[in-house]
């Protein structure tokens, strides 16, 4: 596949930032699984993203592959993890353990989630679990604060979720921004948010938080949704109604090219809609596949900082547009 067009040489004026970029990636559950992620992360790499976000399963199943992945990244790549963490499946105290294992591990950025309750799970919480991505983030600047001369000046970047769909446990929209509020107070430093099909929800959410004080960036997240299938169980999965026509349109698909011109159409409309309404960012949603990102990337034409690159990984010049 060809891979994007990124604008690096005309630099950003010193008065406005470059747009941030970045791609969620899981970890892999097998052995062909994981090679298909690591073909996916060179491609992905060649973008030079800021960073590249790395889930965790909430029942803490998946904390060795996770915990791998990033340090893979992290010695491997050229790349900056993002390493997700939930409250859901751990106590208090296995959290500070991996925090500490991650912090030595040269990981700075952590996405500070409660994490999907499992169907099964009992009334009562475990004893010494968390209840909020709230006591995760104050969690996490602890466990900085006792290593703040191992961290020299490198503070660890705590990222949050925010709803531009109401979440499906939330009373109101309003409590979800006070949620945000109170996740920024207790020290986090940006928001990613959950997928969402309609670009007035973005908007909407910004301007709600920062009517009540919420300053950090609020990153849209962004899938492309390249099949019928896959935006069904995503409704599922997070409790966001999937747009019915995006629905309709990939439902008339003529076959799997068609599927994924479609896809890769909505997401560029969501994603140029939330740039135009002053988004700092774009967050990627990647299934672990780079084709479908990679189309979006090339449509989007991000104003992108130029970075020296290590030789052996520099951005092909067919990338670089004059
Ligand atoms: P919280 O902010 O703690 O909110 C959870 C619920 O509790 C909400 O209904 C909120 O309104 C309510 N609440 C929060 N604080 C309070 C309070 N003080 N008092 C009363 N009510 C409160 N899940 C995973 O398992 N693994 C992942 O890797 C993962 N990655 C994600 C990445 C992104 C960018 C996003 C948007 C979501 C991700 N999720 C992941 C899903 C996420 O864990 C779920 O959406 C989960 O249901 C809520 O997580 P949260 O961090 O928003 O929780």
């Amino acid at each position: 596949m060809s891979p994007p067009s990124l604008i690096q040489a005309s630099a950003p004026s010193s008065h406005s930032a470059p747009i941030a970029l970045s791609y969620e990636l899981f970890p892999p559950r097998n052995e062909a699984a994981a090679l298909s992620l690591w073909n996916t992360i060179r491609e992905l790499e060649t973008t030079n993203p800021d960073y590249v976000s790395v889930t965790y399963g909430a029942s803490g199943s998946n904390r060795d592959t996770a915990v791998e992945l990033l340090n893979r990244l992290l010695t491997e790549t050229s790349l900056l993890p993002l390493a997700h963490l939930t409250c859901v499946g751990n106590t208090a105290d296995e959290l500070a353990e991996i925090i500490s294992e991650l912090l030595d591990h040269g990981v700075r950025g952590i996405l500070a989630l409660r994490g999907d309750m499992p169907k099964d799970a009992p009334a009562e919480p475990r004893a010494g679990s968390l209840a909020y991505a709230q006591d995760l983030i104050e969690l996490v600047r602890r466990v900085e604060q006792r290593r703040s001369a191992l961290l020299c000046a490198g503070k660890v970047a705590i990222g949050v979720a925010a709803y531009p769909a109401q979440h499906p446990e939330s009373p109101s929209i309003e409590h979800d921004i006070e949620v945000l509020l109170a996740k920024q107070r207790s020290g986090a430093d940006f928001a990613i948010t959950q997928v969402f099909f309609h670009a007035d929800q973005y908007k909407d959410l910004v301007n709600r938080a920062r009517r009540a004080g919420v300053s950090i960036p609020i990153i849209p997240g962004v899938m492309p949704l390249t099949s019928l299938r896959r935006v069904q169980r995503l409704g599922d999965l997070t409790g966001v109604e999937p747009s019915a026509k995006l629905l309709d349109a990939l439902g008339r698909a003529e076959d799997a090219a068609d599927s994924r011109r479609i896809g890769v159409e909505a997401t560029v409309g969501l994603a140029r809609a939330a740039l135009d309404a002053g988004a700092p960012g774009i967050h990627l949603y990647t299934f672990n596949e780079h084709a479908a990102a990679l189309d979006v990337l090339d449509k989007l034409q991000l104003l992108r900082p130029g970075r020296p690159q290590l030789a052996s990984r520099a951005v092909p010049e067919r990338l670089v547009r004059a």
